[in-house]
């Protein structure tokens, strides 16, 4: 049994058995095959050399006339390599003990890295990368070159509740995830702020991400236990673990039954005061589902979603009907559709899609407006888009990351640019779509006196904020300490803007993943929202704590907070509070 603990960012308890995906998106697990298969195995394998041998042969071919033979002898020493009389041998040893070729080759190529990798010398550490090239090459003779998504498609057929394993993994590949496939999700990295986080807290699986190093101690298809609500994954668990889960998932199960029960309750405190409950989606088949239905409108759609694991860049035409699905399952709703937030751990994976290259510090550098700024055709596209679909429903347009006045009005004009075209054209969009922004970065909210005279909204966007406020890389989990929602300093900057608003009369909502832990409805409420996003997976259990909280005792709980002095004693007085609050109900 291997017990380690990382960061909740998603609860509930799954049982399962684990796959392992490694950063090319899928493992060669160690298979072994019958006796009776070993001479197939050891045909397949050899003919994939050959095949390899021959497409390194052509590449070298076709390299050496584009740029010139020095350039083609680079494929000369991958054919040395491959056909390397030792690394045959030992190949073929283990496909002689029975493993299957692909898990052979894995096996075999990966040890070679390894050995290369900790050489300690710069140079010969770059032939690891050569290694793992030969490694993809025969795979891809292998397994035919199916993408990874097919690739771990088969493997979560041929697993019973898989529980996914990573180092690491990319907002796409999580969204990737199928969750009524999946029954987890646990990575080595990342923090509660990460994008990744984000995906699986709306995928409604468990997760746990920033553990550390733990997936040398697994093999796949290993039995894995893992507690969402502790942020503990359990490998190899004994009996007695065993049994207290067993117990767990049924009280996690009751638990959601009793939350279910708020659904359709309108989202009021105790004293009858209305809060406005909208909910953040990615993809636009969210809208169409129960939770979603059941809140007060979308109160962010992020749309880059679009882009991240699509083939090809999404066209006006792909934009606008995602919008129209969104629009049509929302009715009379309040949809506000953020502009593309791509850049920064939302790399896009297309070819010619506008991303930046190359940054060191990818999250201070051109990511969301700032790369639309800089990509105007694809922002135009998008604003197109989402004017000639405001006339199914209410639209509101969001700029995302909205750092000075000047960045603003930039944004605002290209949408008066498109504005024009749209008239130019005869093109019908409705009048009535107000523009607003996210609060994201410090500087927003140092000048927010100043933006209220221009703006149609806000949305607090607590996971940026976090990050700018305390200058802590939300994905990081070495600084993930500092990134805390009960930091003074951002409940003071939140403050700042919900008064602002107020007196400008400027509406004023929160949508980070802040406003779906139970533990800050209470702070949020007295700070003066009214108006929170959350995921759908959290509408029922922030329904449920905002219909046993009152608004005067939420207000001294915030007073209080606002005074102390760091996140620690602000998270404990919370939970104590919160506690108190909801004595009937047991959330942890
Ligand atoms: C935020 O920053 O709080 C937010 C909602 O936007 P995202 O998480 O997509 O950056
Ligand atoms: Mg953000």
């Amino acid at each position: 049994m291997f017990v380690k603990t990382g960061i909740t960012v998603s609860p509930g308890v799954a049982f399962g058995e684990a796959v392992i995906l490694d950063n090319r998106g899928f493992h060669v697990p160690r298979r072994i095959v019958p006796k009776a298969f070993q001479e197939e195995n050891l045909e397949r394998f050899r003919q994939a050399l050959d095949q390899t041998a021959q497409e390194i042969q052509q590449s070298r071919e076709v390299i050496s006339q584009q740029l010139g033979e020095s350039y083609g002898a680079i494929f000369e020493a991958h054919l040395e390599m491959l056909q390397d009389v030792q690394l045959k041998n030992k190949i073929e040893k283990l496909i002689n003990q029975q493993y299957a070729a692909e898990s052979a080759v894995s096996e075999v190529l990966q040890q070679y890295q390894e050995a290369f990798a900790n050489l300690g010398n710069a140079y010969l550490a770059q032939r690891a990368h050569d290694i793992e090239d030969i490694e993809k090459r025969i795979l891809r003779q292998l397994m035919g070159d199916r993408s990874w998504r097919s690739r771990l498609e088969t493997l979560l057929e041929s697993t019973e509740n898989p529980i996914i394993l990573a180092h690491n993994l990319t907002p796409s590949e999580t969204a990737y995830l199928d969750q009524t496939k999946v029954a987890g999700l646990a990575t080595e990295s990342g923090g509660s702020g990460s994008h990744t986080a984000i995906v699986a807290s709306a995928l409604g699986i468990p997760g746990i991400v920033g553990i550390g190093p733990f997936l040398s101690h697994v093999n796949y298809g290993d039995p894995v236990i893992l507690d969402g609500n502790a942020g503990r994954i359990i490998l190899n668990p004994d009996e007695k673990n065993q049994e207290y889960y067993r117990g767990e998932v049924e009280r996690d199960q009751s638990r959601k039954a009793h939350l279910q029960e708020a659904v359709d309750l309108p989202a009021q405190t105790k004293d009858g005061v209305r809060i406005q409950l909208l909910t953040n989606i990615e993809f636009p088949h969210e809208a169409e589902q129960g939770p979603a239905i059941h809140s007060d409108g979308v109160g962010l759609y992020r749309t880059e979603f679009l882009y991240l694991g699509a083939d090809e860049i999404p066209s006006e035409e792909d934009h606008f009907q995602s919008y129209c699905k969104v629009l049509d399952a929302m009715g009379d709703k309040p949809v506000v559709i953020r502009t593309l937030d791509l850049g920064a751990d939302k790399l896009s994976t297309l070819a010619d899609a506008p991303c930046p290259e190359d940054e060191k510090n990818p999250f201070l550098g051109l990511r969301s407006i700032r790369l639309s700024l800089r990509n105007l055709s694809h922002f135009h596209t998008q604003l197109k888009a989402i004017l000639r679909a405001s006339v199914r429903g209410q639209v509101r347009i969001m700029f995302p990351l909205i750092s000075t006045l000047t960045e603003w009005r930039h944004a605002k004009a290209a949408l008066n640019n498109v504005k024009e075209d749209l008239d130019e054209q005869g093109i019908a969009y409705s009048p009535d779509v107000r523009v607003g922004m996210m609060v994201e970065v410090p500087s927003a909210v140092l000048m927010i006196d100043q933006f209220c005279r221009e703006v149609d909204f806000f949305s607090i966007g607590t996971n940026d904020l976090i990050q700018y406020c305390l200058a802590v890389d939300r994905g990081n989990k070495d600084v993930a300490y500092l990134y805390n929602n009960s930091d003074p300093a951002v409940l003071r900057l939140m403050k700042q803007v919900v008064e602002a608003g107020r007196k400008a009369e400027v509406p004023v909502s929160v949508c980070g993943q802040m406003c779906s832990n139970p533990v800050y409805t209470m702070a949020l409420v007295g700070l003066g929202f009214r108006s929170l996003s959350v995921p759908p997976s959290a509408l029922s259990q922030i329904k449920t704590v905002l219909r046993e909280l009152e608004v005067d005792h939420c207000r001294e709980v915030a007073d209080k907070i606002l005074q102390m002095d760091n996140a620690k004693q602000v998270n404990t007085f919370l939970r104590k509070e919160l506690s108190q609050a909801m004595s009937s109900f047991e959330f942890w």
